[in-house]
């Protein structure tokens, strides 16, 4: 069932270590099929090295097991909640990332030092209340505090990242890029006083590059 986004889901969760955005089990991606509004997700507690299509877990919109032999992960709640709210979202990675969840851990968002935050999410990255992990909170935060667009995410205050594209890829793209921004925003401060972008640059460059990157 829905074989090309399994494929799809799984590549994506198995780029998550390969990027140095996991540890062992932690964090997990997952995938909507907009026809059936099924969802397909990592099980839990399954290790990367070890995922095969097969473990994959296909959930309907309420949690209920269509598909798979294994338990979904205990953040599938979230998950499903943000697939409820935000009817674009096809995608979506948690991960506990080392830069942006030391950001978290801070209780601090990603300010607007670079482009590349401007490129996908029009913004600085938001950062989220406390709320405990594996249910509807997070989802909820999610869908407050994002910016609408291809791409959006959040950190989890005390927690990690929550980020979400048009396609499981995109979160994927999202993940990757929120990363890379905290970890060289962290270290442009050790350094200095790094400045902002204003909203208004950030929100030009994310028109112009929704408009026109790639092929
Ligand atoms: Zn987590």
């Amino acid at each position: 069932m829905l074989e090309k986004l399994k494929e799809e889901v799984w590549k994506v969760n198995i780029e998550l270590p390969k990027n140095h955005l996991v540890v062992m089990t932690s964090g997990n991606a997952s995938g909507r099929d907009f026809e059936t509004g099924f969802v397909i997700i990592k099980p839990s507690g399954v290790k990367y090295e070890e995922l095969s299509q097969l473990d994959l877990v296909v959930v309907d919109i309420d949690g209920n097991i269509i598909e798979g032999n294994l338990k979904p992960s205990v953040d599938t709640q979230a998950h499903l909640y943000i697939y409820k709210q935000l009817r674009e979202i096809g995608g979506i990675v948690h991960t506990h990332s080392t830069y942006a969840t030391a950001f978290a851990a801070m209780g601090r968002g990603i300010p607007l030092y670079l482009t590349e935050l401007g490129d996908l999410f029009g913004g600085p990255i938001p950062i989220s209340r406390y709320v405990p992990p594996g249910d509807e909170a997070i989802g909820r935060e999610f869908a407050e505090k994002t910016r609408p667009g291809r791409f959006r995410g959040i950190l989890m205050k005390n927690h990690g990242v929550f980020a979400a594209g048009k396609t499981p890829l995109d979160a994927l793209k999202a993940a990757v890029t929120i990363e890379h921004s905290a970890r060289i925003s962290y270290l442009a401060e050790m350094d200095g006083n790094p400045e902002e972008l204003s909203m208004e640059e950030a929100k030009r460059l994310n028109k112009k590059y929704t408009e026109n990157y790639g092929q």
